[in-house]
């Protein structure tokens, strides 16, 4: 949909003045806070301290707390509303398979019917919960890719839904927070393309598409996950069975865009790391691509590169093709190297920065904003 590197370049060229001031301000507000807690009034927030901070504002300034939420969000009526939702809207019914063969006990396999005809269209498998050596991520998997056969009939697809959402307790149902209950509608949408698919040829099944539709369904899923009409069909309190009150809803709501600059600008660090990777220039010199180059600069850009392409969720078989994350599984710090993540989160506004200017050979941004971000602890170049 961009259609050439200059669009993209562009795009950028409009946000990232702004964003970098936004971003700027979010680190003043959490270094406010940190500077509180330790006594100390020049004490430099790190990138370990935004997740922390973010929290703590969330309660404070929005009278968020992220386990009173949860209390509304058990896994199973979750599943259930979601499936209801989407029964509803693409008329679908889910009956569980439960001789399926799966790779492990906790997977429940789930089949895909036309709810007029009672057709089975497809089937897919929810495989929720952390253990000792699964993928670690949240991830939509095409198993197998409908398309059309030989024979003249349609291979049936199979998707995966492969996350790590809360585990259950002895005294205690799997209750999800607000941002893992996002990632499963968000996840959902991808197995909704890839199973809904009536594309004749694998290459251009389900998610198999434009790369920049990948997230487009999932998006649209989100959506419904901030809906107070919508959350109060299944979002009600595990011991009370009360529905989530519209006030707290109307606070998650308010607090969705907090530190919205950072959070983007690290999206933004994702693309023009990978416009920088594989954009139109011929002569690619990993060590001068990336602003933390240097003497082990190779090793973080290459560090950096695997982390932005592991940060994925909707998966692809046939072309092996992966997407950027939404925001709701977003909860790992920026894959920042270690020379950088020492300077504190002022230095990852510089990296974005500076990575951009490298780029943007003409250094427009720069010129444009005055902002210098890398601020006293200026990376190397
Ligand atoms: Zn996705």
């Amino acid at each position: 949909m961009a259609k050439d590197p200059e669009t993209v370049q562009g795009f950028y060229d409009e946000l990232l003045p702004a964003l970098i001031e936004k971003g700027r301000q979010e680190i003043e507000v959490m270094g406010r806070l940190l500077a509180g807690d330790t006594a100390d009034a020049s004490a430099e927030l790190q990138v370990w301290d935004w997740r922390f901070y973010d929290t703590q504002l969330r309660k404070l300034d929005y009278g968020v707390d992220n386990n009173e939420v949860a209390a509304y969000f058990p896994l199973e009526q979750v599943i259930d509303g979601l499936l209801a939702v989407t029964g509803e809207v693409f008329g679908l019914e889910y009956p569980r398979v439960p001789d399926a063969s799966v790779w492990h006990p906790d997977v429940v396999t789930y089949a895909i019917h036309d709810a007029d005809s009672g057709e089975e269209l497809a089937r897919f498998h929810m495989d929720p919960h952390p253990r000792d050596g699964k993928f670690s991520h949240a991830a939509a998997f095409d198993l197998v890719p409908g398309r059309r056969l030989p024979d003249g009939s349609y291979r049936q697809p199979v998707s995966a839904i492969v996350a790590n959402l809360t585990k259950p307790t002895a005294d205690r149902p799997s209750l999800l927070q607000h941002n893992e209950a996002v990632t499963l509608f968000h996840e959902f949408g991808h197995v909704l393309h890839q199973t809904l698919t009536q594309a004749e040829l694998a290459r251009f099944s389900g998610t198999n598409t434009e790369r920049d539709f990948v997230e487009a369904p999932s998006q649209i899923m989100e959506h419904w996950t901030w809906n107070a009409s919508v959350l109060a069909r299944f979002a009600r309190h595990h011991e009370t069975g009360e529905p989530i009150p519209e006030v707290l809803v109307s606070k998650l709501v308010a607090a969705r865009d907090l530190n919205v600059g950072l959070s983007t600008l690290r999206q933004i660090q994702f693309g023009v790391l990978d416009m920088d990777l594989h954009g139109p220039d011929d002569d690619k010199d990993i060590d001068a691509i990336h602003p933390w180059a240097g003497p082990t600069g190779a090793r973080s850009s290459r560090r950096a590169a695997r982390s932005t392409r592991t940060r994925c969720c909707a998966t692809s078989s046939a072309a092996s093709r992966t997407t950027g994350r939404s925001s709701a599984s977003s909860a790992s710090p920026p894959p920042t190297a270690p020379s950088r993540m020492s300077g504190g989160l002022f230095s990852f506004l510089g990296t974005i920065h500076r990575t951009f200017a490298h780029i943007h050979r003409d250094s427009t941004v720069r010129s444009s904003t005055g902002v210098t971000p890398g601020g006293a602890t200026s990376a190397r170049p």
